[in-house]
């Protein structure tokens, strides 16, 4: 078979189980937006049956023959050409897939299946002990994998591996031992200053409007409707089925309408990535997003630097003001604006500001860490959680609903998630610094309403490359620099100066 031939065969092979990842990610999405609790058992079955075919299939001894093949053919892996770095990927899953056996993954995805129903009525009940063995479980069996993936700096290394490819948890530690300080200064000098009026936020705001004023400013970011839609879930996600189907998510709550417009900004700015691969990479293991943290980059980015801006809101505020009149026809845009934007420790990751963010990622890093080094038992969760938010933040939760069973990421087998989440705030202002050079007048453009230019710039630096770069590397070819926490900081700090007089 000549190269050619064997490219084609292996790509007829990778296009089919991509294909049926999207029908597994179709699975989820009615799991958590439409199916009827009773049948969770039954979707276990068919996430399991289905689990086990994309298995077989990607870990088929022939397949990995013909990725190696295909490997040994280019001289150079490193070479900087996309089909190298083609197969090099799908070298790199092939053997990962490979590391685990399959009853293993089975017992894994079993686990998170039904842990996901558990944690979703311990958190609806305030009921820890619920979850708790179920928790246990994930993390057993994630030590177990840990084991499979030798050899590794850390444990953590291992799992972070699957959503930030060879970040390790020495480098994230590093970058969180230089900002917590320089974030918990701003915090602080903050806190000495009076804090804006903003209880107009949480007044009733009806959710027949709110879901209006979603659906507009998803579409004013230029989420396009044809290949998309937006419902409601206890935990807003972002889900991707193929190229041409990218789903978001909401929750609403009545007296908190900020918080579904954000995250709607948020979600949107995830579909957005996805919806702006290369279409050249369908279907291929270029087609896809390797990095949580880039992914983040996209979401923080339209949610803060352009969510959550003067220039923004110079243009939007008219139009959200005429939705609910009734709460904000005597508040100014200047009110408004710091409203949003105020600084003040909380309890819920999401709901958090853009100041105390990274604190709350800092916190779930080092439980984490201890969990997989054995120094925290899984019963004593909640009090650790509880002691942590108290030195990091300042604040206790009342319950464990809005303290350790606040986030979805551990019952669904995520162990090492979340740094992505600080490192993608990081990347989003190394990216509008970029931006802002690249285009002086997007801040103009923005303040008329016009997002389609940080939506293009986006989309010719960032989204259409999909896999084609590791995450570092992207930030480095396209902002000339590796990644630089500085430009976070500055940012932080020029915005928050401004708004408290500091
Ligand atoms: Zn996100």
């Amino acid at each position: 078979m000549s190269f050619e031939e064997k490219l084609k065969t292996f790509r007829e092979r990778y296009r089919a189980i991509t294909v049926l990842g999207g029908v597994q990610g179709l699975l989820g999405w009615d799991q958590m937006v439409n199916m009827p609790h009773g049948a969770m058992a039954e979707r276990g079955a068919q996430l399991h049956a289905l689990g086990g075919i994309i298995y077989d299939m990607g870990t088929n001894p022939e397949f990995g023959q013909l990725i190696e093949n295909l490997a040994s053919e280019i001289p150079d892996l490193d070479a900087d050409d996309p089909i190298a770095r083609e197969i090099k990927l799908a070298k790199r899953q092939y053997d990962l897939a490979t590391k685990v056996p399959k009853d293993k993954m089975m017992e894994m995805i079993m686990a998170t299946t039904q842990a996901q129903g558990v944690w979703e009525k311990a958190k609806a009940s305030n009921d820890y002990a619920l979850f708790q063995p179920y928790l246990q479980k994930i993390l057993d069996l994630s030590l177990e994998f840990v084991e499979y993936f030798k050899p590794y700096d850390h444990p953590y290394d291992a799992l972070s591996n699957q959503f930030e490819p060879g970040m390790k948890s020495k480098e994230v530690k590093a970058i969180f031992d230089a900002l917590r300080p320089r974030q918990v200064e701003l915090i602080k000098a903050i806190g000495e200053r009076p804090q804006p009026k903003d209880d107009f936020l949480y007044k009733r705001y009806d959710i027949a409007m709110q879901r209006k004023i979603n659906y507009l400013v998803a579409t004013l970011q230029g989420y396009d409707w044809s290949r998309g839609r937006m419902d409601e879930s206890v935990h807003p996600f972002t889900t991707s089925f193929g190229m041409d189907d990218v789903r978001i998510t909401t929750k609403y709550i009545e007296n908190d309408a900020s918080g579904a417009f954000f995250s709607t900004m948020h979600e949107t700015g995830h579909a957005l990535y996805e919806l702006g691969l290369g279409r050249m990479y369908q279907g291929t293991s270029l087609g896809s997003v390797s990095s949580m943290a880039l992914h983040e980059s996209q979401s923080r980015l339209w949610e803060n630097l352009v969510g959550r801006s003067k220039a923004f809101w110079s243009y939007f505020y008219p139009i959200y003001q005429a939705y609910f009149s009734e709460h904000l026809s005597g508040v100014s845009l200047d009110d408004f604006y710091k409203a949003i934007n105020k600084v003040s420790p909380s309890l819920i990751r999401t709901e958090s500001d853009e100041a105390t963010y990274n604190l709350h990622i800092m916190l779930r890093f080092e439980i984490e860490l201890a969990m997989l080094e054995g120094k925290i038992n899984t019963k004593d969760l909640p009090e650790v959680w509880n002691e942590k938010m108290r030195d990091y933040l300042g604040v206790v939760p009342e319950n464990d609903t809005t303290g350790v069973l606040q986030d979805v990421h551990w019952s669904g087998g995520m162990i090492g998630y979340f740094p992505s989440y600080a490192l993608g705030n990081l990347i989003a202002s190394q990216w509008w610094h970029k931006l802002s050079q690249d285009r002086p007048n997007t801040l103009d453009e923005i303040a008329k309403g016009d997002l389609s230019g940080v939506l293009a710039w986006l989309r010719e630096n960032v989204h259409q490359h999909g896999s084609r770069y590791d995450a570092m590397d992207l930030v480095k070819r396209v902002t000339g620099e590796p990644l630089n926490p500085d430009y976070y900081m500055d940012y932080l700090n020029e915005k928050y100066r401004e708004i408290y007089s500091i």
